[in-house]
């Protein structure tokens, strides 16, 4: 299961190794916890919220995941308990055994916020004291969290994060793409607010650095394991273990 907060996220960071797991026969789910709402120069939010739900969808399709409905929107993903009755709610009913989330550092607060919230949803999955909104059983299951990178690969101060593991993307990349182009009301917004020439593009570059931080792979994706208390064992790297080769661990090995 991926969750990130705006649509678009988990195409710019987490849909190679999604649909890696996806060729493996992993049952996949997809879920931004905003709307995206607010993405849009033109478009009033009700109707850039309706317009980014189906890109997400036709996005997710592509990824072959199953979408789940958004919580708030833009700028407006807080740490607060309403939203993580809501979001663990949904962990409960997927019960993932390996949740991808984003990085706790980032240059924005909306990305951040969602890795908390994401983090203690599946801390409380099996916490039958903890009430979800709506009501979901409890469920028992070891699940291991994987931080994907920030944007820029550098935290909110400007410092370098490195990644723990690198997987290798290079033989989903063309699908990646594809289902970030999905989000068609993405590229004028991005090319407008951040300066950016494509999204597209943006995304190549940051998986052919990634690639070149690795030291073997043309293309990757970064992740950073959080640590293992109250989620699994010890020592547990389903990715690793799973992926295989399509992973290194340290740069140059
Ligand atoms: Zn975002």
């Amino acid at each position: 299961m991926a969750i990130a907060a705006h649509p678009d996220d988990i195409e710019f960071l987490m849909a190679g190794t999604l649909l890696l797991l996806g060729e493996r026969g992993f049952e996949l789910h997809y879920m931004t916890v905003s709307s995206g709402n607010c993405g849009s120069m033109t478009m009033p939010p009700e109707r850039t919220r309706r317009v980014r739900k189906s890109e997400s969808m036709g996005a997710a399709k592509i990824l072959g995941a199953e979408y789940h409905k958004s919580l708030t929107d833009d700028l407006e993903i807080l740490y607060d308990v309403r939203t993580l009755r809501r979001l663990a709610a949904v962990i409960r009913e997927v019960g993932p055994n390996i949740l991808l989330v984003p990085s706790p550092q980032d240059y924005m607060e909306d990305h951040t916020n969602t890795s908390r919230l994401a983090v203690t949803a599946a801390f409380a999955r099996g916490m039958p004291n903890f009430r979800t909104v709506p009501a979901r059983k409890p469920v028992d299951c070891d699940v291991a969290l994987y931080h994907g990178m920030p944007h820029g690969l550098c935290d909110q101060l400007r410092q370098k994060i490195v990644p723990e593991i690198f997987v290798r993307t290079e033989s989903v990349h063309a699908r990646k793409r594809e289902a970030l182009a999905a989000h068609n009301s993405q590229k004028a917004w991005l090319d407008a607010t951040q300066g950016m020439d494509s999204y597209l593009r943006v995304m190549d570059e940051m998986s052919l650095e990634l690639g070149r931080m690795s030291g073997i792979f043309r293309h990757a994706e970064g992740w950073r394991r959080h640590l293992h208390y109250g989620f699994s064992g010890q020592d547990e790297d389903p990715l690793s273990d799973i992926l295989g080769a399509l992973v290194a661990r340290v740069p140059g090995e």
